[in-house]
């Protein structure tokens, strides 16, 4: 599972420019928390290939009584409890304040990994100013600049330092056959109603508990004798000899399911429509190139108007997702459920789909045939051959000439024809071009 780091220091320290450093989402998921004025944010972050969580916490804000505005505070306790190390970001061009003694005293009880960072010390990193902060009893500080990017990969590799790592794609390139399933959803939409539902089913048969590694829970079931693992998104617990799914959102734990899964459910509720969150969780379900199946859940508590708005605002909101199918479903009501358990199995055989050489060249020379890419200058990109270079998401590496001047158009109407002839469903899928001179 991904580590989990977490930002924390006072404002205008320079965490949110460390955390644009280390994070390559485009589009950190923002807790919305009514009534914040600054959210945690949550993003992937990437050292070499190794993959990690990164949280951006509001930081403690000074207060006249007691130094720290309370919700800020359970804001950033939150994501320490979170996390599995802690990044403490200070500011050598301000100096050691009490704000800072204040929290460094209450992140040596917090019983985590610690690590101080000192920004701004562009030019500064032998500064003698920086042995003040030794002062703070966590450890060693570390001399970064964040806007000019100095310091942060040695700072990334002692906070990771202890963590094991998978080979990246070893789990994606090997299908064993198993859906690693997450239900990912906002809060209230359902996920819990749908698990306990599933899990509550006869024919669905759950399997003891097998080992946990840090408090992930996933549950193996089989269904028409396709076997899936249930990844915990929802906070799922034992309950004596049943599981049951508690209500409680995490989105660290929604992140890490995300990772650890091939094929993602993902929960909108009918009757709110595709909302903010619901938007940038699917926008990290793209970024991270798994199958996604999408259910309207609830589906029993609209009315037809209602179902018109919500078509709409799928096709708007979530209108980069066109390839996942959409399922409406009651959980509640038990409603839908069986159509759906085929889309699952689809995504995933399309995630996996094996594709050889000699049927891809056949497919992309037909569709040069059948529509010749423009020419560039006095070029026109020739494509040769093509291979599969990966699954989940499927990778089309194309060889040929004067590749660069493959449009985007050209490369969606190639994707096109490729997914058509593959009848590939709920999977994102990836052309690469490889020009030889
Ligand atoms: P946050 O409130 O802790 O998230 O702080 P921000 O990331 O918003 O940064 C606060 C200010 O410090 C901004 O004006 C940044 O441009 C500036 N800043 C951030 N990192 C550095 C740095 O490494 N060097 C310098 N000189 N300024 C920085
Ligand atoms: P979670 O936070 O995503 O796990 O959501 P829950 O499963 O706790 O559901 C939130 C609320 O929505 C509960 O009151 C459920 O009874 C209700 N709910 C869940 N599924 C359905 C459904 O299919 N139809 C209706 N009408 N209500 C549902």
């Amino acid at each position: 599972m991904k580590p989990v780091i977490a930002l924390v220091g006072r404002p205008n320290v320079g965490k949110s420019t460390l955390f644009n450093r280390m994070t390559k989402t485009r589009d950190a998921i923002v807790a919305d928390f009514a009534g914040l004025t600054r959210d945690r944010h949550y993003g992937d972050g990437r050292l070499g290939d190794r993959d990690f969580i990164v949280i951006d916490t509001g930081g403690f804000e000074p207060d006249s009584s007691t130094g720290i505005v309370r919700e800020m505070a359970k804001q950033t306790k939150q994501a320490v409890a979170e996390a599995d190390v802690v990044i403490f970001v200070v500011d050598i061009r301000l100096g050691l304040s009490a704000q800072d003694s204040d929290i460094a005293r209450y992140l040596r009880t917090a019983n985590k990994r610690m690590l101080l960072a000192v920004n701004k010390a562009e030019g500064m990193s032998e500064s003698p100013l920086l042995g003040e902060f030794h002062e703070l009893g966590l450890g060693e500080p570390h001399p970064i600049s964040a806007a000019h990017g100095q310091g942060i990969r040695s700072l990334l590799e002692a906070a990771l330092e202890p963590f094991e790592f998978e080979e990246d794609g070893e789990t994606d390139e090997h299908p064993d056959g198993v859906i690693r399933l997450a239900v990912a959803g906002r809060p209230n939409v359902g996920k819990s109603t749908l698990i306990n539902t599933w899990l509550g089913e006869e024919r669905l048969v759950a399997f003891d508990m097998p080992g946990t590694t840090r408090d992930a829970i996933s549950v193996d079931f089989e269904r028409n004798g396709q076997q899936f693992k249930l990844i915990d998104t929802a906070g799922l617990r034992r309950k004596g000899k049943v599981f049951e799914a508690i209500e409680k959102f995490s989105v660290v734990k929604t992140l890490q399911a995300i990772a650890d899964a091939n094929v993602v459910l993902l929960l909108i509720d009918a009757t709110q429509g595709v909302s903010d969150q619901d938007a940038h969780i699917a926008g990290y379900v793209l970024d991270s190139g798994r199958a996604v199946v999408i259910a309207v859940n609830k589906w029993d508590s609209v009315d037809s108007y209602q179902r018109e708005q919500l078509k709409r605002s799928i096709e708007t909101r979530l209108g980069f997702m066109k390839f996942a199918p959409i399922f409406n479903i009651s959980a509640l009501k038990r409603q839908g459920l069986g159509p759906l358990w085929g889309g699952l199995a689809d995504a995933y055989s399309s995630a996996y789909k094996k594709m050889t050489t000699p049927v891809l060249t056949r497919l992309v020379q037909e569709a040069v045939q059948h529509q010749t890419p423009k020419k560039v200058g006095h070029f026109r990109p020739k494509l040769r051959y093509a291979h599969q270079g990966g699954m989940n998401p499927p990778i089309v590496v194309i060889h040929g000439n004067s590749l660069e001047g493959i449009t985007d158009v050209y490369k969606r109407y190639l994707e096109g024809r490729i997914r058509e002839h593959y009848k590939l469903v709920g999977t994102p899928m990836k052309i690469e071009l490889r020009s030889s001179k």
